[in-house]
Protein backbone atom coordinates (compact mmCIF):
# COMPACT_ATOMS: atom_id res chain seq x y z
CA UNK A 1 0.00 0.00 0.00
CA UNK A 2 1.21 3.08 -1.07
CA UNK A 3 1.60 6.47 1.45
CA UNK A 4 0.34 9.77 1.33
CA UNK A 5 4.42 10.44 1.53
CA UNK A 6 4.88 8.37 -1.37
CA UNK A 7 2.02 9.40 -3.49
CA UNK A 8 3.24 13.43 -3.28
CA UNK A 9 6.47 12.15 -4.42
CA UNK A 10 5.01 10.67 -7.43
CA UNK A 11 2.90 13.91 -8.36
CA UNK A 12 5.68 15.90 -7.66
CA UNK A 13 8.73 13.73 -9.74
CA UNK A 14 5.50 14.89 -13.17
CA UNK A 15 5.85 18.35 -11.72
CA UNK A 16 9.48 18.53 -12.13
CA UNK A 17 9.86 16.30 -15.23
CA UNK A 18 7.34 19.47 -17.26
CA UNK A 19 9.61 21.92 -15.63
CA UNK A 20 12.46 20.16 -16.80
CA UNK A 21 13.65 20.20 -13.62
CA UNK A 22 13.13 16.01 -13.00
CA UNK A 23 13.66 13.14 -15.18
CA UNK A 24 11.71 10.33 -16.24
CA UNK A 25 13.77 7.16 -15.64
CA UNK A 26 11.09 5.11 -16.10
CA UNK A 27 10.35 2.21 -13.62
CA UNK A 28 13.58 3.50 -12.41
CA UNK A 29 12.12 6.46 -10.41
CA UNK A 30 8.77 5.69 -10.05
CA UNK A 31 7.24 5.24 -6.69
CA UNK A 32 4.77 2.63 -8.35
CA UNK A 33 6.99 0.35 -10.05
CA UNK A 34 8.82 -0.03 -6.57
CA UNK A 35 6.38 -0.41 -4.65
CA UNK A 36 4.58 -2.82 -7.45
CA UNK A 37 7.24 -4.71 -8.54
CA UNK A 38 6.70 -8.40 -8.33
CA UNK A 39 7.07 -10.95 -10.97
CA UNK A 40 4.66 -13.92 -12.24
CA UNK A 41 5.05 -17.69 -12.17
CA UNK A 42 6.67 -17.29 -15.55
CA UNK A 43 8.87 -14.50 -14.37
CA UNK A 44 7.44 -11.63 -16.24
CA UNK A 45 6.60 -8.36 -14.13
CA UNK A 46 3.41 -8.29 -13.77
CA UNK A 47 2.61 -4.67 -11.55
CA UNK A 48 1.67 -6.70 -8.04
CA UNK A 49 2.87 -5.73 -4.73
CA UNK A 50 5.73 -8.50 -3.18
CA UNK A 51 2.65 -10.69 -1.83
CA UNK A 52 0.77 -11.02 -5.43
CA UNK A 53 -2.41 -9.19 -3.86
CA UNK A 54 -2.72 -5.70 -4.76
CA UNK A 55 -2.20 -4.17 -8.35
CA UNK A 56 -0.90 -1.29 -9.32
CA UNK A 57 -3.48 1.93 -9.48
CA UNK A 58 -2.28 2.69 -12.94
CA UNK A 59 -3.00 -1.36 -13.93
CA UNK A 60 -6.07 -1.19 -11.72
CA UNK A 61 -7.37 1.88 -13.74
CA UNK A 62 -6.33 1.28 -17.10
CA UNK A 63 -6.82 -2.53 -17.06
CA UNK A 64 -3.46 -3.52 -18.36
CA UNK A 65 0.05 -3.48 -16.98
CA UNK A 66 3.31 -2.03 -17.55
CA UNK A 67 1.22 1.77 -17.98
CA UNK A 68 -0.05 0.67 -21.84
CA UNK A 69 -3.07 2.61 -22.75
CA UNK A 70 -2.15 5.43 -20.15
CA UNK A 71 -0.81 8.78 -20.79
CA UNK A 72 2.75 7.66 -19.90
CA UNK A 73 2.48 5.69 -23.42
CA UNK A 74 2.05 9.21 -24.95
CA UNK A 75 4.63 10.86 -23.25
CA UNK A 76 6.89 7.86 -24.26
CA UNK A 77 5.81 7.84 -27.89
CA UNK A 78 6.75 12.29 -28.40
CA UNK A 79 9.59 11.20 -26.18
CA UNK A 80 10.51 8.65 -29.01
CA UNK A 81 9.42 10.03 -31.97
CA UNK A 82 10.70 13.62 -31.59
CA UNK A 83 12.96 14.56 -28.67
CA UNK A 84 15.26 11.44 -29.05
CA UNK A 85 16.18 12.42 -32.38
CA UNK A 86 17.34 16.00 -30.91
CA UNK A 87 18.86 14.64 -27.32
CA UNK A 88 19.23 10.95 -28.12
CA UNK A 89 17.65 10.83 -24.48
CA UNK A 90 14.09 8.64 -24.71
CA UNK A 91 12.91 9.84 -21.32
CA UNK A 92 14.36 12.42 -19.59
CA UNK A 93 13.26 15.67 -18.90
CA UNK A 94 10.44 17.97 -20.74
CA UNK A 95 12.23 20.25 -23.26
CA UNK A 96 9.18 21.37 -25.51
CA UNK A 97 5.49 22.44 -24.55
CA UNK A 98 4.17 19.02 -25.82
CA UNK A 99 6.41 17.25 -23.23
CA UNK A 100 5.53 19.78 -21.03
CA UNK A 101 1.80 19.07 -21.42
CA UNK A 102 1.77 15.50 -21.58
CA UNK A 103 3.86 15.31 -18.13
CA UNK A 104 0.99 17.34 -16.71
CA UNK A 105 -1.30 14.95 -18.01
CA UNK A 106 0.65 11.93 -16.55
CA UNK A 107 0.92 13.37 -13.01
CA UNK A 108 -2.65 13.98 -13.29
CA UNK A 109 -3.43 10.56 -14.45
CA UNK A 110 -1.34 9.24 -11.45
CA UNK A 111 -2.80 11.40 -8.94
CA UNK A 112 -6.03 10.29 -10.02
CA UNK A 113 -5.51 6.40 -10.30
CA UNK A 114 -3.60 6.71 -6.89
CA UNK A 115 -6.66 8.54 -5.30
CA UNK A 116 -9.45 6.35 -6.45
CA UNK A 117 -7.98 2.73 -6.45
CA UNK A 118 -6.27 3.39 -2.76
CA UNK A 119 -8.76 5.22 -1.22
CA UNK A 120 -6.94 9.02 -0.48
CA UNK A 121 -9.11 11.70 0.28
CA UNK A 122 -8.63 14.10 -2.60
CA UNK A 123 -10.23 16.67 0.09
CA UNK A 124 -8.02 16.42 2.94
CA UNK A 125 -5.67 19.25 3.02
CA UNK A 126 -1.86 17.66 3.14
CA UNK A 127 0.02 18.26 6.33
CA UNK A 128 3.53 17.82 7.05
ZN1 LIG B 1 8.86 17.47 -26.41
Amino acid sequence: MLTEKQKEAEVRKWIGISHGLTVDLGGKNCTLCKEYDATDEDGWHNCMNADQIEHCPVAKESGMNDCAYTPYGKWLKHRITTENKITHEVRGTAVCMECRVLALIEMHYVYKCIDKHLGFNRHRVATR
